[in-house]
């Protein structure tokens, strides 16, 4: 089936379905690339419900691209707390940075201007280019690629840079370009709610007619993908350090590596291949030269915690470490003692928030 013989009517048929079934979502309110750049970051990982609190949180925090400009890192990485990718909230501010100083607070409206920002991708510069200014990118988001994939039969694996320019190629001559911001969205909409993965309403589907999966059943092939990578497999064994002589202080450590959670908080701690007993942790060569100069009490809390991310798995260990006294022991650098109460500065990946949550003693019951 040539569905490009027919684009008119799948554009019409997509945008009046659109009309009846969008959803009312607060950035589909506004044409502000400001709003819609947010808007598109948060939601690149992240399911609406949880992305509607957050995006509403940051916009009512940092309403416009100069007041993010001039925040700090830590408090946009703590407005970020639990939506994880952290690097996307720091790509933000950085590029708000350079639009604020290079472009004195206008947002840019050009692909080639927008590309060369930080975490602005194909994918976010085509929405920002399509619904804030009504140029004809066509997006490609999951959501397209499967309405794409199954309307016109393409079988290359969508994960491929060649899978990936096709479907490009075919959502753009696809796109309505009178309305391309609100053709986008529409086409994301249709896929999310009713050309879904799994069980998609063909029955009634107002595209049926020129559906090539339809037709050739295979609705449920398409799209094609590679098989999926084997998740990364990592052993944590965090130390919880509690100081004694002060107000209850906890050591935190900042992340610096380029690591998942970069930037953010945890407490010290040994990675290894594989999951270590309290004495294997003693001999390992990364156990703290200051717990080795003095008499520590190791003591591991109960339970090992799988923390999965999309493609990590993490198993953890807790073990608790209690000092002497305070002068017993050398801080390094980059070691932060923190009182519970200045906890809730400091941002930390949903691990170590969860660990807090199960252990509320420690920071005083102030979670
Ligand atoms: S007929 Fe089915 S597979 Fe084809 S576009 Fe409609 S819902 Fe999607």
């Amino acid at each position: 089936m040539r569905i490009m013989d027919h684009t008119d009517d799948i554009q019409a048929g997509l945008m009046a379905w659109y009309e009846t079934n969008r959803r009312d979502l607060p950035w589909r309110r506004t044409t502000d690339p400001y709003s819609i750049w947010i808007s598109e970051v948060i939601l690149q990982q992240t399911r609406i419900d949880q992305g509607r609190d957050y995006y509403l949180r940051f916009t009512g925090r940092f309403p416009d691209v100069g007041s993010l400009a001039r925040a700090g890192e830590e408090e946009v990485l703590r407005l970020w707390q639990g939506l994880g990718y952290y690097r996307r909230a720091s790509n933000l501010l950085k590029a708000a940075r350079i639009i604020h100083e290079t472009f004195n607070d206008r947002f840019p409206d050009t692909w080639e201007s927008l590309v060369t920002l930080p975490g602005i991708g194909d994918y976010t510069a085509a929405a920002i280019l399509s619904i804030a200014f009504g140029k004809p990118y066509p997006v490609v988001d999951g959501n397209v690629v499967r309405v794409v994939a199954r309307l016109t039969g393409l079988e290359i694996p969508a994960d491929t840079t060649d899978g990936r320019k096709q479907i490009r190629s075919a959502a753009h001559r696809l796109m309505d370009r009178q309305q391309p911001g609100t053709f986008n969205q529409a086409i994301m909409e249709f896929g999310a709610l009713h050309c879904k993965p799994i069980r998609p309403d063909c029955q009634h589907c107002i595209v049926q007619r020129h559906c090539s999966a339809f037709e050739s059943g295979k609705v449920t092939e398409l799209p094609v993908r590679n098989p999926k990578q084997e998740p990364r497999i990592r052993y944590f064994h965090y130390f919880v350090i509690l100081l004694p002589g002060t107000t209850g202080q906890i050591v935190l450590r900042k992340r610096l590596t380029r690591d998942i959670w970069e930037n953010l908080y945890d407490f010290p701690m040994i990675e290894s291949r594989s999951l270590l007993t309290e004495k294997q942790l003693r001999k390992h060569p990364e156990f703290p030269e200051s717990f080795r100069e003095t008499v520590v009490e190791l003591s591991e809390m109960k339970g090992i915690h799988c923390h999965m991310l999309s493609h990590q798995h993490l198993y953890v260990k807790y073990f608790l470490v209690r000092i002497p006294a305070p002068s017993k022991i050398k801080i390094p650098l980059n070691w932060i003692p923190v009182s519970p109460e200045r906890m809730r500065d400091y941002p930390m990946p949903r691990l170590i928030t969860r660990f807090f949550e199960k252990n509320r003693a420690m920071m005083g019951n102030k979670t």
